[in-house]
């Protein structure tokens, strides 16, 4: 496993990480017995990156994943989130995220966080978030809470405005890097975690859970990718992932998983490089769908291509 430095945090992690948001059921149910032979399975062959939040089942993936951990916390370099407790649900105040901090420490089980999130900062006010959530992590960080602090989001113009404004060690950005979308490339950063390499889902034979947000246009461009390579007879998700790993200006990559098949495929999948010429294909297919993201979040915070 290719091990690549997290920015200037100096963490060094794995180039793929496991997202563990389907601990939480987030894409239907899972088998306890089966995730953790998947995540024993994924440390043993060198993913050490794990990333979680207490929104993922409402605390239930977190709750799961310190579980499946025993005995291994020491062998991985785990990431959380505050702020964002249900679909509709944030608290970016400083008394809530100080608080969830130590909750989510006794779920996962562990006396540190290796990186604490603000989740989905474009839900929040940026004048709160600047003056008040990234001061009181900064706090739960020099109490030994958490080794870094970060922030994540679907806005790509409200990680850069709110890193600009109070400076955070990492970010991680999601569904803008991958064969459908790849607007991260725009900003940049220094320490950039890519999430959804699959748009969560969508680049999959099984296709996306009920609640995507994916306008039709992205889901029948998606479909048409899908079906391209099935037609080809070459995995999407091998190619998928391998795309999205390629990039060397992103440091690590989130894949949600939770069974062996899925970690033993995606692990494979780094064995290999995708065909250029298939590449190119895709890449005429996906037009469609580049620059196409949905809205998330305060109006104020959307970046300009949402829609
Ligand atoms: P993803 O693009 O990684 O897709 C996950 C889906 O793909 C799941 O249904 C999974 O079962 C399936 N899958 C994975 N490998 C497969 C394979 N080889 N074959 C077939 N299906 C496969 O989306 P994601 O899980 O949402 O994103 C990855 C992680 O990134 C999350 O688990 C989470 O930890 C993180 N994330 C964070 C944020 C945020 O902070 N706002 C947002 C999105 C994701």
């Amino acid at each position: 496993m290719e091990i690549r430095t997290l920015g200037t945090t100096g963490l060094k992690v794995s180039r793929l990480g496991f997202g563990a948001a389907p601990l939480g059921n987030e894409y239907g149910g899972m088998e306890n017995g089966e995730a953790k032979r998947a995540i024993d399975l994924a440390i043993d062959n060198g993913i050490n990156f794990f990333d979680v939040a207490p929104y993922y089942g409402l605390t239930l993936a977190e709750t799961r994943l310190g579980e499946m951990l025993k005995g291994r916390r020491h062998e991985v370099i785990l990431a959380t989130k505050v702020a964002r407790y249900g679909l509709a649900s944030f608290d970016f105040s400083a008394a809530r995220v100080t608080r969830s901090a130590d909750e989510s420490l006794q779920r996962l089980q562990t006396d540190y966080l290796d990186i604490l999130h603000v989740h989905d900062v474009e839900f929040g006010d940026k004048r709160q978030i600047v003056d008040e959530t990234i001061p009181a992590l900064r706090r739960v960080q020099e109490a030994g809470k958490a080794r870094f602090i970060g922030i994540t989001g679907l806005s790509l113009r409200m990680l850069r405005e709110v890193a600009a404004e109070a400076p955070v060690d990492c970010m991680l950005s999601y569904c803008r890097y991958n064969l459908l979308n790849t607007d991260v490339t725009s900003i940049n950063p220094e320490g950039l975690i890519n999430a959804s390499p699959l748009h969560m889902g969508l680049l999959t034979p099984s296709g996306p859970p009920p609640w995507h947000p994916a306008m039709p246009v992205v889901r029948e461009t998606a479909r048409r990718i899908v079906e391209f390579c099935q037609g080809r007879g070459i995995s999407v998700t091998d190619t998928a992932l391998q795309f999205a790993l390629d990039n060397r200006s992103i440091a690590t990559t989130f894949a949600g998983m939770s069974t062996t098949a899925e970690v033993r495929q995606n692990l494979q999948a780094l064995a290999g490089s995708p065909d250029p010429e298939i590449l190119r294909e895709i890449e005429v297919l996906a037009q469609p769908a580049r620059g196409r993201i949905w809205k998330a979040g305060r109006p104020e915070n959307y970046d300009p291509n949402m829609e």
